[in-house]
């Protein structure tokens, strides 16, 4: 048996972000409420409480453990209950009304691959669906387990124990992980190396590597190495059938993906349990500053710019008024542009003074010819850039606050060519905001760049309005329905980052063609021929 190291056990919220006791107090959320009050001018309402376990009912399990596995499974109340809902606003609204309609029968907790593998074979056995656990930050009910009637019980496969960092290869600059390891947990192991991943989205605390790549995230890297697809370069997947290994190549040009074909699988081909991931060393060189442009369209020109200049910096972000109003970044009379560059090989002042030169060709006010760089640590912590980064990083924890207080805050997120964007903003602005005003009477929406590419942007949107008590899931769903019509009928996707999930399957489905449709589900059905992989998950259970 593996020695787990304690923090991988550390209890988390079953509702909730982070670990049970810690977050941000009730005073902290209720002076961001009241600021929040004044700039949007929302009804604010009393703080609910957070649920106790002792308050939720969960429906009797209906699955008995093997015996053999008994000591892999949990029918455990705060472990089932853990593993019903996810991070978006209905999951946080739901558990706040107490509302626990989907529990797992079994929660499995295996500690290697071959444990993965016996418990598949007894789920095929036994008719149960299996749903792959990571982190559990999925906002698009990825990990609910909302499966047919045909299934005999349903099984979250949690993988938190697996958790190392298995094995360095210092010359390739790549390393071995296994798949349930949260983000600070692998950089811990990484460190002493010297190396870093440098993949940090805004989930990073309570996100896995196997989710990340199962849902082909997107890290912090606003421009080059932007999703998870270009950090892996081989994997081990255990489905129904068998292990998929894949070569650890650095490039393959030998037909179809081995490892395209399982990124962004979503637990419906099998369980990712580890990846050899390319790393970074870390940073020593770094510099940041934010521009200020008094309109949205000049800010989008330079951004666009510096997409297409081919000097990639790390952070490239665009705030409209609204967005920095919001985040605390701004007063809500400028777009604000954040740009950062870091390297562990050379100064990157050069970079950054070209960067500021293209801002000020489209109108930035650039204040200081002298970047606000640093050698090491709390560079874009201050000013502009750092408010913003504050509001971010806490944001997790924010959003079941804004839950509690009766705020209705929620995102979603696009891509686009640059050509269609104009055309796509202000459809989606049109659609989210008349959503908006009927739903809650008052409110906004507000629009970041979160990545940029040389063809295009990919905008995320944040609507937030006076929540209506008891009925914010439906009026989350209206604006939701709305705004994701705009999208789709503009040239978006569904999704940049989010992942498809069960909650954006109607628009996934519209979008995608039917040839690729037919072709995803006979390769689902080769691998996982009695349909237990996530049930109902970017193919029909
Ligand atoms: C506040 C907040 C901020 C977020 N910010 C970002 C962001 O910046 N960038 C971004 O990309 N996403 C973001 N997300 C979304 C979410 O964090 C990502 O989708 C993340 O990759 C999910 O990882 P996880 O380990 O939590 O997966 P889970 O939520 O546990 O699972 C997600 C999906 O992946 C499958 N899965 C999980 N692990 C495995 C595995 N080992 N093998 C096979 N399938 C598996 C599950 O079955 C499910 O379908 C955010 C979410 C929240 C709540």
């Amino acid at each position: 048996m593996n020695s787990i190291d304690p923090i991988v056990m550390k209890r988390r919220k079953f509702w909730g972000w982070g670990y049970e006791g810690e977050g941000v107090s009730d005073a902290e959320l209720l002076d961001l409420g009241s600021s929040i009050r004044d700039r949007f001018g929302l009804k604010l309402q009393d703080l609910e409480a957070a649920p106790t376990i002792d308050e939720i009912e969960l429906r009797e399990s209906r699955v008995k453990s093997k015996a053999s596995l008994e000591h892999l499974l949990s029918a455990d109340k705060w472990s089932r209950a853990e593993h019903t809902l996810g991070k978006n606003l209905g999951d946080f609204v739901r558990g706040l009304e107490r509302k626990y309609d989907n529990p797992p029968d079994l929660v499995a907790f295996p500690e290697d691959e071959g444990d993965v593998v016996d418990i598949l074979d007894w789920a095929e056995e036994e008719g149960l669906a299996v749903i792959p656990f990571g982190g559990g930050s999925s906002v698009a009910q990825g990990i609910e387990p909302i499966v047919p009637d045909t299934f005999r019980g349903v099984i979250s496969l949690d993988l938190r124990k697996l958790s190392r960092v298995l094995e360095i290869d210092r010359e390739s600059r790549s390393a071995r992980i296994q798949g349930g390891v949260l983000g600070p947990h692998m950089e811990d192991q990484l460190r002493p190396h010297g190396y870093s991943m440098r993949f940090f989205l805004q989930a990073f605390e309570f996100s896995s590597l196997g989710g990340w790549i199962a849902t082909r995230a997107a890290g912090h890297f606003a421009t080059g190495f932007t999703q998870i697809d270009d950090y892996v370069q081989s994997m081990r997947v255990v489905t129904p059938t068998g292990v998929m290994s894949s070569r650890r190549l650095p490039c393959d040009g030998a037909g179809v993906s081995d490892n395209r074909m399982f990124i962004g699988s979503e637990g419906t081909m099998g369980v990712i349990t580890e990846a050899w991931m390319r790393l970074q060393d870390r940073p020593s060189f770094r510099a940041s500053m934010s521009v200020p442009f008094s309109k949205f369209e000049a800010g989008v020109g330079a951004i666009r710019a510096l997409s297409q200049s081919g000097l990639y910096p790390s952070n490239c972000r665009l705030l409209d008024p609204v967005e920095s109003l919001l985040s605390g970044a701004g007063d809500g009379d400028d777009t604000i542009l954040i740009v950062a560059f870091e390297s562990a090989d050379h100064d990157v002042t050069p970079w950054m003074n070209r960067a500021l030169e293209i801002c000020r060709e489209f109108g930035g006010r650039v204040e200081s010819d002298k970047p606000a760089d640093s050698s090491q640590g709390a560079v874009g912590r201050t000013g502009a850039g750092g408010r913003w980064r504050n509001f971010f990083v806490k944001g997790p924890y924010y959003k079941e606050g804004f839950a509690r207080m009766g705020i209705l805050r929620e995102t979603f997120e696009t891509a686009c060519t640059w050509s269609a964007f104009p055309e796509l903003h202000a459809r989606v602005v049109e659609a989210a905001t008349k959503a908006v005003k009927k739903e809650c009477g008052e409110g906004a929406v507000a629009c970041r760049f979160t990545h940029v590419y040389p063809d295009g942007p990919a905008p995320y949107y944040t609507v937030i309005g006076s929540a209506r008590r008891g009925g914010e899931v439906e009026q989350w769903a209206a604006i939701k329905a709305a705004a994701s019509e705009a999208v789709l009928e503009a040239g978006g996707t569904i999704t940049h980052h989010h992942a498809v999930g069960r909650f954006h399957r109607p628009w996934y489905d519209q979008q995608r063609s039917d040839v690729f449709a037919a072709a995803l589900t006979g390769a689902k059905r080769a691998v996982d021929p009695g349909l237990i992989m996530n049930p109902g998950v970017l193919v029909d259970a």
